[in-house]
């Protein structure tokens, strides 16, 4: 246990102090060859105050994440206390808003019998009524700024995603190269396993510019990214961050978490799975370092 005191000499000797013995255990640890979870521990006790937020380089790849690894990485000291989340009808984590949909667990899959009531939005597309306002909104604000963005897709349904996966395995199966059963495992990890699409949730949206291109380089992209959380939006497949959400880095992807995650998401250029986990046991004793 620590002594707590605010004497910015004693902080910052302990800073010295703590990044000298976190060089000696990760030099000990490399030539003493040790497994991962021992240096995990030991690399706890040396973590800085302000813990980087980069993946560690022998990190997971998509569909292999390691659910125990990331948290000790990040500064998580500001993290909104639990009571901010949700509102009084669903409070905390648990609330739709932080509906977590992804291929990397089958507990994070929809079932087919699931369909959120959805609200008509345009262009033939709707979202998911408890959020619509907000993303009419966002797409107003940055129409007023002048920019040109459309649409390109809000709800997909279960058995849309189903012909999707087929039509994805057949794909792969036609190359030669896998049997049927080898090109299905392939695109279940690629995270499109019917079910594993946030997009059923009625809460993600794909924005495409006038030329109907979804890419960074593209102001209209730039500027919904700079702008989304004050509407209550999330980029949902940041680049750099595919290990933790398993899917490829997708710049035109927003999903709506509400103001109060979407404020410290994007402040803190983390996934949706980090958010969630930082509440989990391990992140809190990371936070009490
Ligand atoms: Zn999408």
């Amino acid at each position: 246990m620590r002594i707590k005191t605010k004497n910015p000499t004693y902080l910052a000797v302990r800073r010295v102090i703590l990044g000298v013995a976190g060089l000696a255990v990760v030099l000990a640890v490399l030539f003493a060859g040790r497994d991962n979870s021992s240096l995990l521990e030991e690399e706890k006790e040396s973590l800085p105050e302000i813990a980087t937020t980069a993946v560690p380089e022998n990190f997971a790849v998509p569909g292999e994440l390691d659910w125990e690894y990331p948290p000790g990485w990040i500064d998580y000291s500001d993290l909104p206390a639990l009571e901010t989340l949700g509102d009084e009808e669903q409070p905390g984590l648990s609330n739709w808003r932080y509906l977590l949909v992804n291929g990397l667990d089958r507990s994070n899959y929809l079932r087919e019998s699931y369909y959120p009531d959805m609200t008509y939005v345009e262009g033939g597309y709707s979202f998911q009524t408890r959020a619509v306002e907000d993303l009419k909104a966002f797409l107003a604000a940055a129409r007023a700024e002048g920019y040109t963005v459309s649409i390109s897709r809000t709800y997909m349904s279960y058995s849309d995603q189903r012909v999707r996966f087929n039509g994805m395995a057949s794909t792969i199966y036609d190359q030669g190269e896998l049997t049927l059963a080898e090109a299905e495992t392939k695109v279940t990890n690629m995270g499109y396993f019917p079910g594993a699409d946030e997009h059923q949730t009625g809460l993600a949206v794909n924005f495409v510019d006038e030329n109907g291109d979804a890419k960074f380089a593209t102001p209209v992209l730039t500027w919904m990214r700079e702008h989304c959380a004050e509407y209550g939006f999330i980029l949902r497949y940041p680049e750099g961050r595919e290990a933790y959400t398993g899917r490829e880095a997708e710049p035109g992807h927003f999903r709506y978490v509400g103001d109060v995650a979407a404020e410290y998401i994007m402040r803190k250029g983390i996934t949706l799975e980090e958010f969630k986990l930082a509440y989990s046991q391990e992140a809190q004793e990371v936070k009490a370092w």
